[in-house]
C-alpha cells in the first residue's frame, strides 16, 4: 500500500542505512526501543508524497547535530538521545524534556470507559495541559507538558509558515519521535507502577526485558524480526487502504486514548501469567505465551498506525 512501493528498496536503503549502523552502536533500549521508532519512521517516510518527502529531507539535511545520523529514520531516536545527553551531568535537557515522552493516565482513574471520563483522566495526566506562553517556542515549552501536548505543539509549528527555520527543524525531530511514543500503550497508561517499569519480569533471557515497560518498548518489537527495515516492510505491506483512511482520522488526544485503552485491556491483562519470586526476592511475573499472543498483534498495529499518522501530520505541514 506504500506510495513508495515501486522504489521501496531504494527508499529503504537511503533512509535506513545510517540508522542501522548507528543502532548497532547504541547503548541500551529506550522508549519503544530504537527499533520501534525506526520501524514507525520508515513506514511514515514511505507514505509521504514526493513533495513532503523532499521537504523533510531538505530540512534535515541542513542539521549539523551529531546525536544521531541526519536522515529521517535515524532522527526518530534523536529526542531520546537529546534527553539523555546530559542525564548524568547537568540534567538540564533531561529535566526539561523527559516528561514530554509520555502521559501517565491512571488505569483506576477512569473506571467507566466513556470518552469524557477518559479525557478527564488524560487532562489530569497532562497536568491540565500547561499552555505554551505567547512567544515561547514549543522546544522551550513547559517541562510539565505531556506527549499529547508536545505532538500538538510541534505539529502546529511544523504546519506554520511563520515558524523560524531552526525551530521548524526541532519541531520535525521531536515530532518524528513523539508520534511514536504516543502509540506505545504503556506510555499512555499507569497502574501506580510508572507505566509498568515497576512490574518485574522473569523471562528476561527470552525477551531481553527486565520489566513490563521494557517488554513493550523492546522485547515485543524484537519478536517481530531482527531487522527494523524488514519489519517495517512487512507491516507496511499489510496496511489496507481502509485502515490507512480510518487511522488518519482524529488527532493526538484520540490516539492517546486509543493507546490507553490498549494498555488497560491488553498490557495490564495478566490472564495466564504466573506470579513468581524473582532473584531479588520481590514478586515478579512470568507472562507466558498466551499474553504474548494477545500483545503481538497490538504492537504490530500500533507501529503501523503511528507510521501512517506521522505521515499525515507531516503532509499537513508540507509547503
Ligand atoms: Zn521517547
Amino acid at each position: 500500500m506504500s506510495r513508495c512501493a515501486a522504489a521501496r528498496a531504494a527508499c529503504a536503503a537511503r533512509a535506513m542505512g545510517l540508522a542501522l549502523a548507528l543502532a548497532a552502536l547504541a547503548p541500551g533500549a529506550r522508549a519503544w526501543g530504537d527499533e520501534g521508532h525506526e520501524i514507525i519512521a520508515s513506514i511514515a517516510y514511505w507514505h509521504l508524497g514526493a513533495a513532503a518527502r523532499a521537504e523533510v529531507d531538505a530540512v534535515l539535511q541542513a542539521d549539523p547535530d551529531e546525536l544521531t545520523a541526519p536522515d529521517f529514520v535515524a532522527r526518530s531516536t534523536w529526542a531520546d538521545r537529546w534527553r539523555d545527553s546530559d542525564r548524568y551531568a547537568s540534567r538540564e535537557r533531561y529535566e526539561a524534556t523527559r516528561r514530554w515522552h509520555y502521559a501517565d493516565v491512571e488505569i483506576d482513574s477512569a473506571p467507566r470507559p466513556a470518552k469524557p471520563d477518559l479525557l478527564r483522566s488524560l487532562d489530569a495526566a497532562c497536568g491540565g495541559h500547561p499552555p505554551l506562553p505567547a512567544g515561547v517556542r514549543a522546544s522551550a515549552g513547559p517541562a510539565e507538558a505531556c506527549v499529547v501536548d508536545k505532538v500538538e505543539q510541534f505539529a502546529a509549528e511544523w504546519r506554520s509558515p511563520s515558524t523560524p527555520a531552526p525551530e521548524r527543524l526541532l519541531a520535525l525531530k521531536f515530532l518524528i519521535h513523539f508520534v511514536g511514543d504516543l502509540h506505545q500503550p504503556l506510555h499512555l497508561a499507569d497502574d501506580h507502577d510508572t507505566g509498568g517499569n515497576e512490574v518485574a519480569l522473569v523471562q528476561r533471557g527470552r525477551h531481553g526485558a527486565a520489566n513490563l515497560h521494557a517488554y513493550w518498548d523492546t522485547g515485543l518489537v524484537r519478536r517481530l524480526g531482527r531487522r527494523p527495515e524488514r519489519v517495517a516492510q512487512s507491516l507496511d505491506e499489510a496496511i489496507t487502504v481502509e485502515q490507512a483512511r480510518t487511522w488518519s482520522a482524529g488527532g493526538p488526544a484520540d490516539w492517546a486514548l486509543d493507546s490507553f485503552a490498549l494498555a488497560r485491556d491488553v498490557a495490564y491483562d495478566w490472564r495466564g501469567a504466573v506470579r513468581v519470586s524473582a532473584d531479588s526476592g520481590k514478586p515478579a511475573l512470568r507472562l507466558g505465551d498466551a499474553y504474548e499472543a494477545r500483545a503481538l498483534p497490538v504492537v504490530r498495529e500500533q507501529l503501523a498506525k503511528a507510521g501512517i499518522r506521522l505521515a499525515v501530520l507531516l503532509e499537513a505541514g508540507a509547503k
